[in-house]
């Protein structure tokens, strides 16, 4: 199996592309195969080497490195070979029209009630009219044949039994007549070099896998299987264009875990729920392309910092330990784990443990917190030491639920809410617990 990801270096991905790269990615990773970066770049005037380089680190930030990294614009000499090929066996042909001429003859066509497909004309010309336009400096520019006989439907990975009828379209044009590439053909010629198998992208491509199955067959090649996920709405049910804005850089300023990431758009508009998991391998494993509906998928940023919240949660101190806060352990890290949003906060609660911390202390607690110094002094420092320390001042000075607990926790921590005490105060310690309650 060999997948690829095909983005255009003309811009930064957004969640809509990382989530087709996502589907590309695990349906290699599960079947132990390849996953390719391949940069459409023959729009050179828009492409930029920042964007390929910005799309190389959001992958890397994802962890979803490719296995080869391929540029359309090193391949051009390539395209010109195999279309100079595809025009000797009729499968393209030159053309002459201007922009303003084809909006005429589309007008006339859309007049008259028909679809606005180009009537071929070029067609018609003999040799001797390509060397009068070669002679006045008019440079073609290319089309490519379509044929009623060529192939049109494909079982479709996601969307099932599919087809194009190849009459409702017009011959493509795939080269310009500056030279410059469309998309259309080079992408087949890729996907065939590159041996890839299967060609997962978004629904907005569904009409071009009619055309590129019969560039194909004209090259002669078995055509990839195709899967088109539906697209991705915001949470309000549109497509919205905040959804083209939000990509990786948004997730790190909001501190969303690259697994979040994969763990929602993995399972968005499948059957599989959307779960917390605490690494890749059970959303490889339990992948299956055939489990995302046709529906459009809604992508809610509030179920993705949910979801973030859920996994940190869960997460083992060995997956998060190198991005902790300088000594903080793992004891410490299952302590506050379930206080967390983002990893980020990791760094407030391990202030909270190493102090200093403040407080200030209300008058009528001022007795207690003493009493509560004098006890903790007398107690074994042990892991139960919260429970005890507890216990006893229950007993001493009759206060119960938040008046016996508060007042202790604000001068422990310095707020008024976070981490189970009975985990933080061990990791406070002895001597900081007591310095904390003596009320100064
Ligand atoms: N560059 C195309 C895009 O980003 C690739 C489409 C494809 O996967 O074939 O839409």
């Amino acid at each position: 199996m060999i997948t690829r990801f095909a983005p255009s270096p003309t811009g930064r991905l957004h969640v809509g592309n990382v989530r087709t790269a996502l589907l590309n990615w695990l349906l290699a990773r599960q079947a132990g195969g390849q996953f390719l970066l391949r940069l459409d770049d023959t729009d050179v005037a828009r492409s930029t080497e920042a964007f390929a380089q910005s799309i190389r680190d959001d992958l890397a930030w994802l962890g979803m490195v490719p296995d080869a990294e391929e540029k359309q614009s090193a391949r051009m000499a390539r395209y010109a070979d195999v279309l100079e090929q595809l025009a000797a066996a009729g499968h393209a042909y030159r053309c002459y029209e201007t922009p303003e001429e084809l909006e005429i003859k589309r007008r006339l066509l859309l007049g008259r009630g028909l679809p606005p497909v180009y009537d071929r004309a070029a067609l018609a010309l003999s040799e001797a009219d390509h060397a009068d336009y070669a002679a006045r400096g008019v440079a073609p520019h290319w089309r490519f044949r379509l044929s009623a006989d060529a192939p049109k439907a494909w079982d479709d990975l996601i969307r099932g039994p599919s087809h194009i009828d190849p009459a409702s379209l017009s011959d493509p044009v795939i080269r310009r007549a500056d030279g410059s590439w469309l998309y259309m053909l080079p992408s087949v010629i890729d996907d065939v070099d590159m041996g890839v198998t299967h060609v997962v992208r978004g629904e907005d491509h569904v009409t071009n896998t009619g055309v590129q199955l019969q560039m194909f067959a004209a090259m002669g090649a078995e055509a990839p299987k195709f899967g088109h996920a539906p697209l991705l709405t915001g949470s309000d049910g549109a497509l919205s264009k905040r959804l083209g804005s939000i990509g990786v850089s948004e997730f790190r300023e909001k501190g969303i875990e690259a697994l979040t990431v994969k763990a929602l758009l993995a399972r968005l508009g499948s059957s599989l729920p959307v779960e917390p998991v605490t690494s890749d391998a059970p959303l490889i494993e339990r992948f299956d392309i055939g489990n995302l509906g046709r529906a459009t998928a809604r992508f809610d940023e509030a179920e993705l910092l949910g979801l973030n919240a859920k996994i940190l949660h869960a997460l083992p101190f060995e997956a998060v330990a190198d991005r902790l806060p300088a000594g903080m352990g793992a004891a410490e890290w299952e302590a506050i784990r379930p206080n967390l949003h983002t990893l980020a906060e990791a760094a407030t609660w391990h202030a909270v443990v190493t102090g200093p911390v403040h407080t200030d202390v209300a008058d009528e607690d001022r007795d207690y917190l003493a009493v509560a110094a004098d006890t903790l002094a007398a107690l074994p420092f042990d892991a139960g030491v919260w429970g005890a320390l507890t216990a006893a001042l229950k007993e001493a000075t009759g206060r119960k639920g938040k008046a016996l607990f508060m007042p202790l926790r604000q001068a422990l921590t310095g707020m008024d809410h976070g981490p189970d005490m009975a985990a933080l105060l061990p990791l406070i310690g002895r001597e900081a617990a007591l310095h904390r309650l003596t009320v100064r």
